[in-house]
Protein backbone atom coordinates (compact mmCIF):
# COMPACT_ATOMS: atom_id res chain seq x y z
CA UNK A 1 0.00 0.00 0.00
CA UNK A 2 1.30 3.46 -1.36
CA UNK A 3 2.14 6.03 1.85
CA UNK A 4 0.67 8.99 2.85
CA UNK A 5 3.26 11.69 3.31
CA UNK A 6 2.38 15.24 5.04
CA UNK A 7 5.30 18.14 5.23
CA UNK A 8 5.66 18.64 8.86
CA UNK A 9 6.67 21.98 10.31
CA UNK A 10 8.14 20.74 12.94
CA UNK A 11 11.04 18.88 11.33
CA UNK A 12 10.66 20.61 8.33
CA UNK A 13 10.28 17.58 6.18
CA UNK A 14 7.81 15.69 4.58
CA UNK A 15 6.70 12.54 6.63
CA UNK A 16 4.99 9.33 6.46
CA UNK A 17 1.65 9.93 8.36
CA UNK A 18 1.48 7.07 11.46
CA UNK A 19 -1.24 7.90 13.30
CA UNK A 20 -1.03 7.42 17.87
CA UNK A 21 -3.80 4.67 17.48
CA UNK A 22 -4.29 2.85 13.94
CA UNK A 23 -7.05 3.67 11.80
CA UNK A 24 -7.57 6.50 13.89
CA UNK A 25 -6.69 10.58 13.17
CA UNK A 26 -7.14 13.26 16.28
CA UNK A 27 -6.60 16.63 14.12
CA UNK A 28 -6.99 20.14 15.47
CA UNK A 29 -7.64 23.16 13.26
CA UNK A 30 -7.40 26.78 14.99
CA UNK A 31 -10.43 28.57 13.63
CA UNK A 32 -11.75 31.86 13.30
CA UNK A 33 -11.69 34.88 15.90
CA UNK A 34 -15.69 36.14 15.30
CA UNK A 35 -16.09 39.64 15.62
CA UNK A 36 -17.10 39.87 11.65
CA UNK A 37 -17.73 38.25 8.50
CA UNK A 38 -15.20 35.49 7.82
CA UNK A 39 -12.54 37.06 4.92
CA UNK A 40 -10.85 35.06 1.94
CA UNK A 41 -8.07 34.39 4.27
CA UNK A 42 -10.14 32.24 6.84
CA UNK A 43 -11.75 30.31 3.70
CA UNK A 44 -8.09 28.83 2.92
CA UNK A 45 -7.58 26.68 5.99
CA UNK A 46 -11.31 25.88 6.51
CA UNK A 47 -11.40 24.09 2.67
CA UNK A 48 -7.80 22.61 2.86
CA UNK A 49 -7.92 20.63 6.34
CA UNK A 50 -11.76 19.78 5.22
CA UNK A 51 -10.17 18.26 2.22
CA UNK A 52 -7.19 16.81 4.04
CA UNK A 53 -10.18 15.33 6.34
CA UNK A 54 -12.43 13.85 3.39
CA UNK A 55 -9.56 12.00 2.03
CA UNK A 56 -8.61 10.44 5.06
CA UNK A 57 -12.30 9.18 5.56
CA UNK A 58 -12.05 8.03 2.09
CA UNK A 59 -8.92 6.12 2.78
CA UNK A 60 -10.86 4.15 6.08
CA UNK A 61 -9.65 6.36 8.76
CA UNK A 62 -11.75 7.39 11.38
CA UNK A 63 -11.17 11.48 12.15
CA UNK A 64 -12.13 13.07 15.05
CA UNK A 65 -11.57 16.60 14.15
CA UNK A 66 -11.36 19.67 16.16
CA UNK A 67 -12.12 23.38 15.30
CA UNK A 68 -12.47 25.89 17.12
CA UNK A 69 -14.55 29.11 17.80
CA UNK A 70 -12.42 32.16 19.38
CA UNK A 71 -15.07 34.07 21.20
CA UNK A 72 -13.80 36.14 23.29
CA UNK A 73 -11.22 38.32 22.80
CA UNK A 74 -10.38 42.33 22.54
CA UNK A 75 -11.45 42.59 18.83
CA UNK A 76 -15.24 41.04 19.63
CA UNK A 77 -15.34 43.48 22.80
CA UNK A 78 -13.98 46.91 21.34
CA UNK A 79 -16.84 45.88 18.12
CA UNK A 80 -19.32 44.70 20.87
CA UNK A 81 -18.92 47.98 22.60
CA UNK A 82 -19.04 50.20 18.94
CA UNK A 83 -22.43 48.34 18.18
CA UNK A 84 -23.88 48.41 21.31
CA UNK A 85 -24.57 44.80 22.19
CA UNK A 86 -23.12 42.45 24.61
CA UNK A 87 -19.74 40.62 23.88
CA UNK A 88 -21.88 37.25 22.92
CA UNK A 89 -24.38 38.63 21.17
CA UNK A 90 -21.91 39.40 18.68
CA UNK A 91 -19.94 36.28 19.00
CA UNK A 92 -23.45 34.42 18.48
CA UNK A 93 -24.33 36.68 15.52
CA UNK A 94 -20.96 35.97 13.84
CA UNK A 95 -20.79 32.10 14.41
CA UNK A 96 -24.19 31.73 12.55
CA UNK A 97 -22.21 33.53 10.13
CA UNK A 98 -18.97 31.76 9.89
CA UNK A 99 -21.57 28.65 9.75
CA UNK A 100 -23.43 29.93 6.67
CA UNK A 101 -20.03 30.32 5.19
CA UNK A 102 -18.36 27.27 5.68
CA UNK A 103 -21.79 25.21 4.75
CA UNK A 104 -21.51 26.98 1.78
CA UNK A 105 -17.70 26.00 1.19
CA UNK A 106 -19.48 22.13 1.38
CA UNK A 107 -17.01 21.83 4.45
CA UNK A 108 -18.34 19.13 6.72
CA UNK A 109 -19.08 20.14 10.21
CA UNK A 110 -16.20 19.59 12.81
CA UNK A 111 -16.71 16.50 15.04
CA UNK A 112 -16.78 19.29 17.95
CA UNK A 113 -16.69 23.14 17.32
CA UNK A 114 -15.72 24.02 21.18
CA UNK A 115 -16.07 27.76 22.12
CA UNK A 116 -13.58 29.99 24.09
CA UNK A 117 -15.90 30.02 26.65
CA UNK A 118 -16.97 26.98 27.17
CA UNK A 119 -13.79 26.03 28.48
CA UNK A 120 -13.47 28.24 30.78
CA UNK A 121 -12.82 25.28 33.88
CA UNK A 122 -10.17 23.69 31.72
CA UNK A 123 -8.18 27.16 31.12
CA UNK A 124 -8.43 27.90 34.66
CA UNK A 125 -7.33 24.66 35.75
CA UNK A 126 -4.31 24.59 32.84
CA UNK A 127 -3.16 28.15 33.80
CA UNK A 128 -3.05 26.87 37.60
CA UNK A 129 -1.11 23.90 36.76
CA UNK A 130 1.24 25.67 34.97
CA UNK A 131 2.17 28.14 37.82
CA UNK A 132 2.11 25.37 40.28
CA UNK A 133 4.53 23.61 38.04
CA UNK A 134 6.94 26.99 37.83
CA UNK A 135 5.99 28.14 34.05
CA UNK A 136 3.88 30.95 35.25
CA UNK A 137 3.94 33.71 37.55
CA UNK A 138 0.79 35.91 38.68
CA UNK A 139 1.11 39.75 39.24
CA UNK A 140 -1.51 41.92 40.35
CA UNK A 141 -4.35 39.92 38.92
CA UNK A 142 -2.80 38.96 35.03
CA UNK A 143 -0.52 35.42 34.72
CA UNK A 144 2.27 35.64 32.15
CA UNK A 145 3.77 32.48 31.13
CA UNK A 146 7.76 32.57 31.58
CA UNK A 147 9.36 31.44 27.98
CA UNK A 148 12.44 31.29 29.38
CA UNK A 149 11.48 28.34 31.10
CA UNK A 150 10.66 26.37 28.54
CA UNK A 151 13.67 25.08 26.91
CA UNK A 152 11.57 23.95 23.42
CA UNK A 153 10.49 27.23 22.48
CA UNK A 154 11.47 28.24 19.22
CA UNK A 155 11.40 24.71 17.71
CA UNK A 156 8.34 25.09 15.55
CA UNK A 157 9.12 28.62 14.33
CA UNK A 158 13.19 27.75 14.06
CA UNK A 159 13.54 31.46 15.83
CA UNK A 160 16.34 31.50 18.52
CA UNK A 161 14.74 32.76 22.23
CA UNK A 162 17.81 35.08 22.93
CA UNK A 163 17.34 36.63 19.40
CA UNK A 164 13.83 37.17 20.05
CA UNK A 165 14.62 38.42 23.52
CA UNK A 166 17.07 41.14 22.43
CA UNK A 167 14.66 42.51 19.19
CA UNK A 168 11.59 42.46 21.24
CA UNK A 169 10.43 45.98 22.90
CA UNK A 170 9.63 46.39 26.09
CA UNK A 171 6.41 48.28 26.89
CA UNK A 172 6.87 50.13 29.98
CA UNK A 173 3.28 49.40 31.55
CA UNK A 174 3.74 46.01 30.90
CA UNK A 175 4.03 43.73 34.26
CA UNK A 176 6.09 41.10 32.10
CA UNK A 177 9.48 39.93 33.65
CA UNK A 178 10.70 39.16 30.21
CA UNK A 179 9.46 40.83 27.11
CA UNK A 180 8.72 37.08 25.54
CA UNK A 181 6.76 36.34 28.17
CA UNK A 182 2.81 35.95 27.20
CA UNK A 183 -0.20 36.79 29.06
CA UNK A 184 -2.55 33.61 29.75
CA UNK A 185 -4.59 35.41 32.48
CA UNK A 186 -5.73 39.43 32.00
CA UNK A 187 -7.57 41.20 34.90
CA UNK A 188 -10.71 42.52 34.44
CA UNK A 189 -11.56 46.05 33.10
CA UNK A 190 -14.71 47.92 34.00
CA UNK A 191 -17.62 47.25 31.64
CA UNK A 192 -15.75 43.88 30.02
CA UNK A 193 -17.11 40.35 30.44
CA UNK A 194 -15.36 38.55 33.01
CA UNK A 195 -15.16 35.21 34.73
CA UNK A 196 -14.05 34.35 38.38
CA UNK A 197 -10.40 32.86 39.00
CA UNK A 198 -8.27 32.35 41.79
CA UNK A 199 -6.60 35.47 40.72
CA UNK A 200 -9.32 37.40 40.10
CA UNK A 201 -11.72 38.10 37.43
CA UNK A 202 -10.74 38.38 34.36
CA UNK A 203 -10.45 36.40 30.66
CA UNK A 204 -7.95 34.61 29.33
CA UNK A 205 -4.98 35.53 26.85
CA UNK A 206 -5.97 34.05 23.22
CA UNK A 207 -3.23 31.31 23.16
CA UNK A 208 -4.47 29.13 25.82
CA UNK A 209 -8.18 28.14 25.04
CA UNK A 210 -6.22 26.24 22.09
CA UNK A 211 -4.24 24.25 24.71
CA UNK A 212 -7.14 23.34 26.92
CA UNK A 213 -9.36 22.21 24.09
CA UNK A 214 -7.12 19.59 22.64
CA UNK A 215 -6.62 18.66 26.23
CA UNK A 216 -10.47 17.99 26.56
CA UNK A 217 -11.45 16.81 23.55
CA UNK A 218 -8.07 14.84 22.01
CA UNK A 219 -5.88 13.95 24.76
CA UNK A 220 -2.34 15.33 25.81
CA UNK A 221 -0.83 14.02 22.94
CA UNK A 222 -2.84 13.83 19.37
CA UNK A 223 -1.92 13.64 15.75
CA UNK A 224 -2.33 16.67 13.89
CA UNK A 225 -2.15 20.30 14.48
CA UNK A 226 -3.23 22.41 11.83
CA UNK A 227 -3.59 26.30 11.16
CA UNK A 228 -2.52 29.16 8.40
CA UNK A 229 1.20 29.60 8.04
CA UNK A 230 0.54 33.57 10.31
CA UNK A 231 0.03 31.14 13.43
CA UNK A 232 3.44 29.32 13.62
CA UNK A 233 4.53 32.42 15.59
CA UNK A 234 3.81 33.26 18.63
CA UNK A 235 0.43 31.26 18.92
CA UNK A 236 0.99 27.70 17.85
CA UNK A 237 4.95 28.11 19.39
CA UNK A 238 2.73 29.33 22.77
CA UNK A 239 0.36 26.47 22.89
CA UNK A 240 3.25 23.79 22.78
CA UNK A 241 4.91 25.78 25.77
CA UNK A 242 1.60 25.74 27.86
CA UNK A 243 0.70 22.28 26.94
CA UNK A 244 3.77 20.30 27.06
CA UNK A 245 4.65 22.21 30.26
CA UNK A 246 1.52 21.41 31.58
CA UNK A 247 0.95 17.67 30.96
CA UNK A 248 4.89 16.82 30.56
CA UNK A 249 3.86 14.95 27.26
CA UNK A 250 4.45 15.73 23.45
CA UNK A 251 1.73 18.21 22.19
CA UNK A 252 0.58 17.38 18.52
CA UNK A 253 3.20 15.08 16.58
CA UNK A 254 2.48 16.75 12.75
CA UNK A 255 2.08 20.21 12.51
CA UNK A 256 0.47 21.36 8.92
CA UNK A 257 0.24 25.06 7.81
CA UNK A 258 -1.55 26.41 4.97
CA UNK A 259 0.26 29.46 2.60
CA UNK A 260 -1.03 33.00 2.46
CA UNK A 261 -3.74 34.22 0.49
CA UNK A 262 -2.30 37.26 -1.50
CA UNK A 263 -4.98 40.00 -3.16
CA UNK A 264 -3.96 41.11 -6.16
CA UNK A 265 -0.54 40.41 -5.32
CA UNK A 266 -0.56 42.02 -2.10
CA UNK A 267 -0.80 41.65 1.76
CA UNK A 268 -4.89 41.49 2.22
CA UNK A 269 -5.21 44.30 5.04
CA UNK A 270 -8.35 46.87 5.70
CA UNK A 271 -6.27 49.91 4.84
CA UNK A 272 -4.84 48.79 1.69
CA UNK A 273 -8.98 48.56 0.36
CA UNK A 274 -8.13 44.91 -0.84
CA UNK A 275 -9.89 43.38 1.67
CA UNK A 276 -12.60 40.99 1.28
CA UNK A 277 -15.52 38.83 2.83
CA UNK A 278 -15.88 35.54 1.69
CA UNK A 279 -19.68 36.38 1.76
CA UNK A 280 -18.44 38.96 -1.34
CA UNK A 281 -16.71 37.19 -2.91
CA UNK A 282 -19.42 34.13 -3.18
CA UNK A 283 -22.03 36.57 -4.15
CA UNK A 284 -19.93 37.09 -7.16
CA UNK A 285 -18.38 33.94 -8.16
CA UNK A 286 -20.16 30.97 -6.00
CA UNK A 287 -19.20 29.09 -2.94
CA UNK A 288 -17.55 26.20 -5.02
CA UNK A 289 -15.92 28.50 -7.40
CA UNK A 290 -13.67 29.56 -4.50
CA UNK A 291 -13.28 26.84 -3.06
CA UNK A 292 -12.62 24.72 -6.81
CA UNK A 293 -9.71 27.60 -6.72
CA UNK A 294 -8.25 27.49 -3.13
CA UNK A 295 -7.66 24.05 -4.00
CA UNK A 296 -6.33 24.59 -7.42
CA UNK A 297 -2.86 25.42 -5.91
CA UNK A 298 -0.62 23.38 -3.32
CA UNK A 299 -1.97 24.21 0.17
CA UNK A 300 1.76 25.68 1.02
CA UNK A 301 2.23 27.76 -1.77
CA UNK A 302 1.24 31.27 -1.34
CA UNK A 303 -1.77 31.97 -3.93
CA UNK A 304 -2.98 35.01 -5.66
CA UNK A 305 -6.54 36.08 -5.21
CA UNK A 306 -7.70 38.18 -8.50
CA UNK A 307 -10.40 37.83 -10.49
CA UNK A 308 -8.18 36.10 -13.26
CA UNK A 309 -7.76 33.16 -11.04
CA UNK A 310 -11.32 32.77 -10.03
CA UNK A 311 -12.29 33.11 -14.01
CA UNK A 312 -10.10 30.41 -14.34
CA UNK A 313 -11.16 28.23 -11.49
CA UNK A 314 -14.95 28.98 -12.66
CA UNK A 315 -13.76 28.01 -16.62
CA UNK A 316 -12.07 24.12 -14.72
CA UNK A 317 -15.31 24.09 -13.08
CA UNK A 318 -17.37 24.40 -16.37
CA UNK A 319 -15.26 21.47 -18.15
CA UNK A 320 -15.55 19.12 -15.36
CA UNK A 321 -19.36 19.46 -15.19
CA UNK A 322 -19.72 19.18 -18.94
CA UNK A 323 -17.75 16.10 -18.80
CA UNK A 324 -20.50 15.28 -15.63
CA UNK A 325 -23.43 16.31 -17.99
CA UNK A 326 -21.91 14.13 -20.79
CA UNK A 327 -21.78 10.71 -18.84
CA UNK A 328 -24.86 11.41 -18.07
CA UNK A 329 -26.27 11.91 -21.17
CA UNK A 330 -24.62 8.93 -22.76
CA UNK A 331 -26.20 6.75 -19.55
CA UNK A 332 -29.89 7.84 -20.07
CA UNK A 333 -29.81 7.63 -24.00
CA UNK A 334 -27.89 4.74 -24.25
CA UNK A 335 -27.85 2.10 -26.69
CA UNK A 336 -25.51 -0.69 -26.19
CA UNK A 337 -26.78 -3.45 -23.56
CA UNK A 338 -23.84 -5.34 -23.12
CA UNK A 339 -23.08 -6.55 -19.95
CA UNK A 340 -19.53 -7.24 -18.74
CA UNK A 341 -19.10 -10.91 -19.02
CA UNK A 342 -19.97 -10.89 -23.15
CA UNK A 343 -17.18 -8.80 -23.93
CA UNK A 344 -14.16 -7.33 -21.92
CA UNK A 345 -11.97 -6.08 -24.86
CA UNK A 346 -14.22 -2.60 -23.89
CA UNK A 347 -13.03 -2.58 -19.99
CA UNK A 348 -9.85 -0.69 -21.09
CA UNK A 349 -11.82 2.28 -21.09
CA UNK A 350 -12.40 1.54 -17.06
CA UNK A 351 -9.17 0.32 -16.80
CA UNK A 352 -8.11 3.71 -18.26
CA UNK A 353 -10.08 5.83 -16.03
CA UNK A 354 -8.59 3.46 -13.13
CA UNK A 355 -5.12 4.13 -14.43
CA UNK A 356 -6.09 8.15 -13.95
CA UNK A 357 -7.79 8.15 -10.56
CA UNK A 358 -5.03 6.00 -9.37
CA UNK A 359 -2.88 9.44 -10.21
CA UNK A 360 -5.08 11.49 -8.23
CA UNK A 361 -4.71 9.90 -4.85
CA UNK A 362 -0.95 9.66 -5.66
CA UNK A 363 -0.80 13.47 -5.65
CA UNK A 364 -3.25 13.47 -2.90
CA UNK A 365 -0.59 11.55 -0.39
CA UNK A 366 2.07 13.57 -1.65
CA UNK A 367 1.82 16.35 1.10
CA UNK A 368 -2.31 16.65 -0.14
CA UNK A 369 -1.19 17.81 -3.75
CA UNK A 370 -4.95 19.28 -4.38
CA UNK A 371 -3.31 20.62 -7.60
CA UNK A 372 -2.10 17.47 -9.13
CA UNK A 373 -5.05 15.55 -8.29
CA UNK A 374 -7.31 17.89 -10.03
CA UNK A 375 -5.05 17.64 -13.16
CA UNK A 376 -6.08 13.96 -13.18
CA UNK A 377 -9.29 14.58 -12.31
CA UNK A 378 -9.12 16.91 -16.27
CA UNK A 379 -7.30 14.18 -17.95
CA UNK A 380 -10.15 11.69 -16.90
CA UNK A 381 -12.64 14.38 -17.97
CA UNK A 382 -10.56 14.68 -21.26
CA UNK A 383 -10.66 10.86 -21.22
CA UNK A 384 -14.26 10.43 -21.50
CA UNK A 385 -14.84 13.23 -23.63
CA UNK A 386 -13.23 11.44 -26.54
CA UNK A 387 -13.69 7.69 -25.85
CA UNK A 388 -17.41 7.38 -24.45
CA UNK A 389 -20.71 8.33 -25.94
CA UNK A 390 -24.21 6.38 -25.86
CA UNK A 391 -22.50 3.55 -27.93
CA UNK A 392 -20.76 2.48 -24.58
CA UNK A 393 -21.70 -0.04 -22.94
CA UNK A 394 -23.65 1.23 -19.95
CA UNK A 395 -21.77 -0.51 -17.39
CA UNK A 396 -18.82 0.74 -18.04
CA UNK A 397 -20.26 4.17 -18.04
CA UNK A 398 -21.96 3.50 -14.78
CA UNK A 399 -18.07 2.64 -13.78
CA UNK A 400 -16.94 5.75 -15.31
CA UNK A 401 -19.47 7.99 -13.53
CA UNK A 402 -18.66 6.08 -9.99
CA UNK A 403 -14.99 7.18 -9.94
CA UNK A 404 -15.62 10.51 -11.30
CA UNK A 405 -17.62 11.62 -8.76
CA UNK A 406 -15.61 9.79 -5.76
CA UNK A 407 -12.68 11.88 -6.60
CA UNK A 408 -15.14 15.12 -7.11
CA UNK A 409 -16.70 14.27 -3.50
CA UNK A 410 -13.29 14.24 -1.96
CA UNK A 411 -12.44 17.94 -3.20
CA UNK A 412 -15.94 18.58 -1.80
CA UNK A 413 -17.05 19.75 -5.41
CA UNK A 414 -20.88 18.87 -5.77
CA UNK A 415 -21.32 18.86 -9.68
CA UNK A 416 -24.69 16.48 -9.97
CA UNK A 417 -27.35 17.76 -7.65
CA UNK A 418 -29.65 15.42 -5.69
CA UNK A 419 -31.74 13.44 -8.16
CA UNK A 420 -35.24 14.91 -7.15
CA UNK A 421 -34.02 18.06 -9.12
CA UNK A 422 -32.22 16.36 -11.96
CA UNK A 423 -35.61 14.34 -13.22
CA UNK A 424 -37.29 18.04 -13.16
CA UNK A 425 -34.61 19.38 -15.18
CA UNK A 426 -35.35 16.42 -18.03
CA UNK A 427 -39.22 17.08 -17.83
CA UNK A 428 -38.13 20.88 -19.04
CA UNK A 429 -35.67 19.72 -21.45
CA UNK A 430 -38.46 17.45 -22.85
CA UNK A 431 -41.57 20.02 -22.28
CA UNK A 432 -39.24 22.54 -24.29
CA UNK A 433 -37.97 20.01 -26.91
CA UNK A 434 -42.08 19.24 -28.13
CA UNK A 435 -42.41 23.63 -27.71
CA UNK A 436 -39.68 23.38 -29.98
CA UNK A 437 -41.23 20.70 -32.40
CA UNK A 438 -44.38 22.52 -31.98
CA UNK A 439 -42.66 25.95 -33.27
CA UNK A 440 -43.78 27.22 -29.76
CA UNK A 441 -40.61 29.46 -29.84
CA UNK A 442 -41.75 31.91 -26.75
CA UNK A 443 -42.44 28.82 -24.69
CA UNK A 444 -39.17 27.14 -25.75
CA UNK A 445 -37.16 30.21 -24.87
CA UNK A 446 -39.07 30.24 -21.86
CA UNK A 447 -37.93 26.92 -19.89
CA UNK A 448 -34.21 27.86 -21.21
CA UNK A 449 -34.36 30.88 -19.51
CA UNK A 450 -35.99 28.88 -16.32
CA UNK A 451 -33.41 26.11 -16.73
CA UNK A 452 -30.41 29.02 -16.88
CA UNK A 453 -31.94 30.67 -13.75
CA UNK A 454 -31.54 26.70 -11.87
CA UNK A 455 -27.86 27.29 -12.99
CA UNK A 456 -28.33 24.68 -15.94
CA UNK A 457 -26.68 24.68 -19.48
CA UNK A 458 -28.13 23.56 -22.53
CA UNK A 459 -26.18 21.81 -25.82
CA UNK A 460 -28.54 21.30 -28.59
CA UNK A 461 -26.63 18.09 -30.43
CA UNK A 462 -28.03 16.36 -33.99
CA UNK A 463 -28.68 13.60 -31.31
CA UNK A 464 -30.35 14.92 -28.86
CA UNK A 465 -30.21 17.60 -25.91
CA UNK A 466 -27.53 17.68 -23.35
CA UNK A 467 -27.32 19.90 -20.01
CA UNK A 468 -25.23 20.36 -17.41
CA UNK A 469 -24.68 22.41 -14.28
CA UNK A 470 -22.77 26.12 -14.94
ZN1 LIG B 1 -4.96 27.88 18.18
Amino acid sequence: MRILKIYNTMNRRKEELIPLRENNISMYVCGPTVYDLLHIGNARPLVVFDTFRKYLERKGFKVNFVQNFTDIDDKIINRSAELNISAQELAEKYIAEAEHDIRGLNCQAPTVAPRATQVMDEIISMIQSLIDKGFAYEKNGSVFYNTEKFKHYGDLSGKNISDLISGARVDVNEEKQSPLDFVLWKPQKPGEPFWDSPWGGGRPGWHIECSAMTKKYLGDTFDIHAGGEDLIFPHHENEIAQSEAANGQTFARYWMHVGFININHEKMSKSKGNFFTLREIAEKYSYRVIRFFILSAHYRSPVNFDDVSLEAAANGLERISNSVGLLRYALENNSNNQTESEDSMEDNIVESVRTLAARFDEAMDDDLNTANAITAVYEICKFANTNINSKTPAFQIEEVQKILLELLDILGIEIDKPNRENQEIDRLVGKRQIARKNKDWATADSIRKKLSDMGVLLEDRADGIRWYYK
